[in-house]
């Protein structure tokens, strides 16, 4: 196995007026061609922003800092850092494509879904309309579209939100990228429609040999579809493990809690209510490791004063917690 993708470091920090938001501080990780990477964590942890970098779809206040983003393009390691703006769209969509929770980031509300779906794939493979469309019909065939060369003239207002999703897909698959990011896709579904979509990003991925990257808050979603995870808290990477090692042996004290609040898979949950406290203001991170004012093992003098660094307690098991070694027997 290959990798495909690889983040060395990286800083996403947003500059506001009421200050510095490091909304991801020092992240790493990569993805294994053709595997799905889970990425969890609450809402506001950095996982959105770190897919966001890359493929540089941050907003004007956001900007990559530091660190690198690795992508393996055609056999060579290239740093998608130092793109430009016209070859990050190069890489867009026929490399690195998204989906998101509301498809409606993703689609226009004044072009057609067919104008839509068939720009990428006339810019990406220079090929006719006649040709793009009709690949598009066969695209919203496969996702599950009825009558797909009549639906394809309509706008997005006139697909229900299933179909929405569907078509969101079928336009991020258009060009055969090597990587999907999935930005909790079906977080906004009904509980039947969020299990169909998941079966068919399953079946997809099998199909377009393609890698995901899976981001949700949702440990049910996890357990579905990934295999190697990636848990977040406060722009950084508190745990990562395979999946069943993260299931049945987790570490740091925040993945242990997300685990007990897991919810049903396709149940909707906005947020983890058995976690105590709220996630504190980026602007002003907790001294220390980042989850010691929520964390039932806060050790006073430690966790408070210094941060954990990452170690490593198993096989492509790795963690940043105090309770595990780091720094804590040098604590001064
Ligand atoms: Fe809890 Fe301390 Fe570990 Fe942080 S380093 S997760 S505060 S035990
Ligand atoms: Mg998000």
């Amino acid at each position: 196995m290959s990798t495909l993708l690889q983040i060395k470091n990286l800083r996403t920090y947003f500059f506001t007026d009421e200050g510095v938001v490091k909304a991801v501080d020092g992240v790493s990780f990569e993805i294994e061609e053709g595997r799905t990477l889970g990425v969890v964590g609450e809402s506001g942890c950095g996982k959105s922003v770190t897919a966001r970098s890359i493929i540089k779809l941050l907003s004007t206040a956001g900007r990559i800092v530091s660190g690198e983003i690795l992508y393996n393009m055609d056999g060579q390691m290239v740093d998608l850092v130092k793109f430009s703006k016209e070859e990050i769209r190069k890489v867009r969509g026929r490399h690195i494509a998204m989906i998101f929770q509301e498809p409606m980031a993703a689609f226009s509300p004044v072009y057609t879904i067919g104008d839509q779906i068939t720009e990428g794939m006339i810019y990406h493979f220079g090929i006719t309309k006649q040709e793009a469309r009709e690949r598009a019909v066969e695209l919203l065939r496969r996702v599950g579209i009825p009558k797909p060369e009549k639906m394809i003239d309509s706008y997005p207002f006139e697909y229900s939100g299933g179909m929405r999703q569907r078509a969101m897909i079928a336009m991020a698959l258009s060009c055969n990228p090597r990587l999907l990011i999935a930005d909790e896709p079906t977080t906004a579904l009904d509980v039947t429609i969020q299990a169909q979509v998941l079966d068919l990003l399953k079946d997809l991925q099998q199909e377009y040999k393609m890698a995901i990257m899976m981001i949700t808050h949702n440990m049910g979603v996890v357990a579905e579809m990934a295999d190697h995870v990636v848990v977040m808290y406060l722009g950084r990477v508190v745990e990562s493990a395979p999946v069943e090692e993260l299931f049945y042996n987790p570490k740091h004290p925040y993945t242990s809690l997300l685990l007990r609040s897991i919810p049903v898979v396709g149940k909707r949950v906005e947020r983890l209510e058995v976690i105590e406290g709220d996630v504190p203001d980026p602007r002003n991170m907790p001294k220390g490791c980042r989850f010691h004012p929520r964390c039932p093992y806060m050790m006073k003098g430690i966790c408070d004063e210094r941060e954990p660094v990452e170690v490593e307690v198993g096989p492509e098991h790795r963690v940043s917690c105090f309770l595990y070694g780091g720094e804590k027997d040098g604590a001064s």
